[in-house]
């Protein structure tokens, strides 16, 4: 089975981002400025445009926001996963990712709108880098 899809590192803005994730630390940004929760990571404050940006660790913790079930993918490196997730995730610190829900017996029925999830990290096949995820709390 193929790697799945990673970004093509060294990544310009979100490099810090994925260093991070090696020591399963999540981290999103907030401005100096006006106080905006930035997330992706970024060179500059989507409230304001400054570039004055601080670097924040998350307690992981977080709802789910909303999220829909892929029950086949046929791209060689998900063919053989079986039903997933794709999930947005509001975080306690004020931000939304996009991420999966894993660690449920059965995604189509066991994960719910609200539900209170927690971030761990998993190593994609080959790649030095490892991926957030949640699970339930
Ligand atoms: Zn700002």
């Amino acid at each position: 089975m193929p790697d799945r899809p990673m970004p093509a590192f060294p990544e310009l803005d979100t490099q810090a981002y994925w260093d991070a994730t090696k020591d399963k630390k999540l981290i999103y940004q907030q401005c100096s400025a006006c106080n905006t929760v930035v997330f992706t990571p970024r060179a500059h404050c989507t409230g304001c445009g400054s570039d004055n940006l601080k670097t924040l660790q998350s307690k992981g913790e977080g709802t789910v926001y909303t999220f829909s079930v892929v029950r086949q993918n046929r791209q060689p490196a998900f063919a053989e996963m079986g039903a997933y997730s794709i999930a947005y995730i509001d975080l306690d610190e004020g931000f939304r990712m996009l991420s999966t829900v894993v660690g449920v017996k059965d995604p189509t029925t066991d994960i719910e709108v609200g539900m209170r999830v927690k971030v761990d990290f998993e190593r994609q096949d080959s790649s030095e880098y490892l991926v957030p995820v949640f699970r339930p709390a």
